[in-house]
């Protein structure tokens, strides 16, 4: 029955007298006619304070994690906040770039980086790459002896920590595809061949150990684990990756970017780690600045089933719920405040009984066809991993500040579908 958690709502929301929802000064309902729907709202203050927070909880260095969320204005807000920017592909670092981001602020990523994203990356003179395996130091050998500059590395070491956390998105065990392990002595062997190269500048070690984790014991073990190598390096920098859970639905909750920066610092103060200690999030900074607006199409009622309600977005501008099976909550932006008491689930227009957004969603009984339907706490991992699946078209976002609504990325039209046919 109970009304939405007004925690999950980005920070400079307000209701009016009857319920209505304003996030940054601007009406949804009014964007939803403005800009049409789907559409993915930002509330421009709260990914500055994020923006701030971790750069106060991280005083050596925060990289903006650009998976969860880029376009060249998002690009922009962060290196405006005085972050930097990991960005994990050629295609990453092209917006960044372009954006007009100094590539010194760059952080490369990468499992299997290929030679022209590392020329790309070297000949831009990216800040820092992020080196993933031996491979990648045959290439970054080869494009050293042919002329480029040699980056400055960290290499990327799995402690072999399981941190809680879905499969999917764990990436700090031994079995992982990522990084060097520690157990193995794959790590040393890394480090040993990057002090010794001169196609590398070693300047550090970085360490992530998944994404969505809630318990910061998970990035507290993990440090522990990785302390004695750490020490034995003596290397000026550590990066402590990203990882750091949001609550997503009623009852769950997480720590916040200044609780997980404390725990983190006391970690390598107890393991004796004596460096500079970045991190890198993503999700804590974009997550719950956005919500998705919808338009309601159809309700479906399967008396002693479900009631299906579908709108005009679905796996295509949310894919979390079919990948990882992630539960949302829903509202209607015109009644926000209201009691939910209908259960619905809620779907989008795909062709596919998979295309669920929220198997356990609530609304307020009188929802109806024609409704703006919304989903909180959607600004990360739902644009950035979104597809063109039946070739609906990608969603347009806009930013909201001081009552101004600023389009940053348009929505597609049927003539960008065609546009690479020869
Ligand atoms: N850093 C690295 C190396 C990652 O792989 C990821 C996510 O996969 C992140 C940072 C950001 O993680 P999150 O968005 O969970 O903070």
């Amino acid at each position: 029955m109970t009304a939405l958690p007004w925690s999950l709502l980005p920070d400079t929301a307000t209701v009016d007298g009857g319920g209505a929802l304003s996030i940054g000064g601007c009406a949804m309902s009014e964007l939803a006619d403005e800009f049409g729907t789907p559409l993915f709202v930002y509330d421009e203050a709260h990914l500055r304070a994020r923006c701030r927070e971790a750069s106060a909880a991280f005083s050596d260095g925060v990289a903006y994690a650009a998976k969860a969320f880029l376009c060249q204005a998002m690009a922009r807000l962060v290196d405006d906040e005085g972050l930097h920017l990991d960005v994990a592909t050629g295609g990453e670092l092209h917006i960044a770039l372009t954006a007009g981001v100094r590539p010194e602020r760059l952080v490369l990523h990468g499992n299997n980086k290929s030679t022209a994203e590392l020329a790309q990356a070297l000949e831009a003179g990216v800040g820092r790459v992020v080196v993933d395996s031996f491979d990648e130091m045959d290439r970054l050998d080869r494009l050293v002896a042919d002329g480029r500059p040699p980056p400055a590395v960290l290499v990327r070491v799995t402690p072999g920590v399981d941190a809680h956390t879905h499969d999917y998105v764990a990436t700090g065990r031994e079995d992982s595809k990522f990084g060097f392990g520690l157990a193995s002595g794959a790590a040393e062997a890394a480090v040993e061949r990057a002090r010794s190269s001169v196609s590398m500048d070693l300047v550090g070690l970085h360490s992530h150990i998944g994404s969505q984790v809630f318990v910061v014991d998970s990035f507290v073990k993990a440090v522990g684990v990785l302390g004695p190598f750490v020490r034995a390096c003596g290397l000026p920098e550590l990066s402590v990756g990203g990882g750091l859970g949001v609550a997503y639905v009623e009852d769950e909750s997480a720590p916040t970017i200044t609780e997980w920066g404390a725990a983190i610092h006391r970690a390598c103060v107890d393991a004796g780690i004596d460096a500079r200690i970045c991190a890198e999030p993503g999700r804590a900074v974009a997550a719950a600045a956005a919500v998705t607006l919808y338009r309601v199409g159809t309700v479906k009622d399967l008396p002693g089933i479900r009631t299906y309600v579908s709108v005009d977005g679905g796996m295509s501008d949310n894919p979390r719920p079919v990948l990882y099976g992630s539960g949302y909550e829903t509202f209607l932006p015109r009644a926000t405040t209201a009691d939910r008491p209908r259960a619905i689930t809620l779907v989008g227009k795909h062709c596919e009984s998979g295309d669920l957004l929220v198997r356990d969603g609530r609304v307020p009984a009188d929802l109806a066809v024609g409704d703006v339907l919304a989903t909180p706490v959607t600004g990360a991992y739902g644009r950035s991993m979104g597809s063109n699946y039946n070739q609906i078209l990608r969603p347009a976002v806009t930013f909201v500040s001081d009552g101004d609504a600023r389009l940053v990325l348009r929505r597609e039209t049927h003539d960008d579908l065609t546009r690479l046919d020869l």
